[in-house]
């Protein structure tokens, strides 16, 4: 399976990418994460220059954090390498729950030496000797693998005490496992979970670059903002911009499910558009696009010209396609299903706010509402996204918003609903 796309004017500098179909590792290929790397190469390259350097260098790509938010990487570190503290720690967060999102088990199965080897930089620049993995519940089986792959870098050198001879630097990989709760993929519930606590979201600021992970400022990264770490310290930031937009530089992962012939994890530049995509992937009758996995947007068929980038759809990575024949009203009501359950119950416009917006997605199914009472429930949804505590309430109303916006026709007239009155 094998396509070209055609670089965009929104992507000047790019150059044709080869594209193929991301199932079978040695099948994949791509700019950054997919491509050619050997465990070690980009510590031993780190440990000869200095921090600044390497923060410059990450300043310079314009990375930003690839778990959704795209805050800028270099910004994060350096906070960080800048706190006086006498700990400070690296997270890297694999508890990867978003639904249709599964790029970052594909990174740890089958690319774990750029993950760690991301951490072991970060480590070093930021001055922390201990990183922790927060591995998602369900990916528990590959926690022997991981765990045997730390032993190799210890038996290296990579990890433990004056890492490649580096006089003073010591770091060390530890992998904690998550008990299933999406929540917990928050940052700071994240932490709290780390700390023996019920993982419930705290108030930021502050941010957990000042009070992170045991009160110490802390780095908490996605594995995929880890792993495209060691690419730029070996090819350099200007290298890694040459890729993408200029608001969303290098590459990103999408995790294509859906309706389409070949599903699977791909590696793009920013900037590519929706319709790229579905083509690339063989998705010939879609009529939509959630963007961001369920807590993302929902995108119709009349805008697939919008580009997959920070400044346009921004997201994760979580691509999931609706051909014709799906009902988008029970597409809608599935996720929020998901958020009713997986709310923490901590602030209430999350815990009664996605209770409301299921309620009303069954009234409409049983044909028992009104529009002025359906328009209340999405300024319920603009609400929570304000007055929610986290990011899980402030981002469930999307796909309630964009789905009954982007498909009123078919969900009041058609298919997907009775008419109301
Ligand atoms: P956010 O924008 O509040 O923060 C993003 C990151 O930047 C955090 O690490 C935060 O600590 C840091 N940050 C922000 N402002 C800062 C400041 N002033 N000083 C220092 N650090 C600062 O976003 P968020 O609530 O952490 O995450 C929301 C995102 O998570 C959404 O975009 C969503 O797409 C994504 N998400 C991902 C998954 C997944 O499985 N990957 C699941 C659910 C949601």
């Amino acid at each position: 399976v094998y396509t070209k796309l055609t670089p965009e004017k929104s992507r000047p500098n790019s150059k044709r990418i080869e594209v193929r179909c991301a199932m079978e590792k040695n099948e994949r290929k791509g700019i950054v994460l997919f491509s050619e790397y050997k465990r070690g190469e980009a510590i031993k390259k780190a440990l000869e220059k200095s921090r600044e350097d390497i923060l410059f260098e990450l300043r310079e790509s314009k990375l930003k954090g690839r778990g959704g938010a795209g805050f800028p990487t270099a910004t994060k570190w350096n906070m960080v390498a800048a706190a006086k503290s006498d700990k400070k720690y690296i997270i890297c967060n694999a508890d990867e729950g978003e639904p249709g999102t599964f790029k970052d088990r594909v990174l740890l199965i089958e690319y774990p030496e750029l993950v760690f080897d991301g951490m072991v930089i970060a480590g070093y620049t930021i001055g922390a000797s201990e990183g922790i993995v927060y591995l998602r519940g369900e990916y528990e089986y590959m926690l022997k693998s991981l765990l045997d792959y730390l032993e190799a870098m210890r038996k290296d050198n990579l990890l433990g005490k004056n890492i490649l001879g580096k006089d003073g630097f010591d770091f060390d990989i530890t992998i904690r496992l998550g008990s299933g709760a999406y929540v917990c993929g928050e940052e700071t519930a994240l932490i709290e979970s780390l700390e023996g606590n019920r993982g419930e979201a705290r108030n930021r600021p502050p941010y957990p670059v000042n009070t992170g992970y045991m009160g110490k400022p802390t780095v908490v990264n996605n594995v995929e903002t880890l792993a495209s770490v060691p690419h730029i310290v070996l090819k350099g930031g200007e290298w890694f911009k040459k890729y993408g937009t200029d608001k969303s530089t290098g590459s990103k992962l999408f995790s294509v499910s859906g309706d389409c012939e070949r599903p699977g994890v791909y590696e793009l530049q920013w900037g590519t558009t929706i319709n790229e995509l579905l083509e690339i992937v063989g998705a010939r009758d879609a009529k939509a696009v959630q963007v961001g996995g369920a807590s993302g947007i929902c995108i119709p068929k009349s805008q697939f010209d919008r580009s997959l980038a920070y400044e346009d759809a921004a997201t994760g990575g979580s691509i999931m396609i609706f051909g014709e024949n799906r009902n988008m009203l029970r597409v809608l009501k599935n996720f929020m299903e998901f958020f009713v359950e997986e709310s923490c119950g901590q602030c209430t416009p999350c815990r009664i706010g996605n209770t409301k917006l299921l309620e009303g997605i069954e009234m409409i199914e049983k044909g028992e509402y009104t529009f002025g009472y359906i328009n209340q429930l999405k300024e319920l949804g603009q609400t929570m996204k304000v007055a929610s505590k986290c990011g899980l309430g402030q981002s469930s109303p999307n796909a309630f918003i964009s789905i009954l916006e982007n498909f009123k026709e078919e969900i009041f007239n058609g298919n997907g609903g009775r008419n109301g009155k």
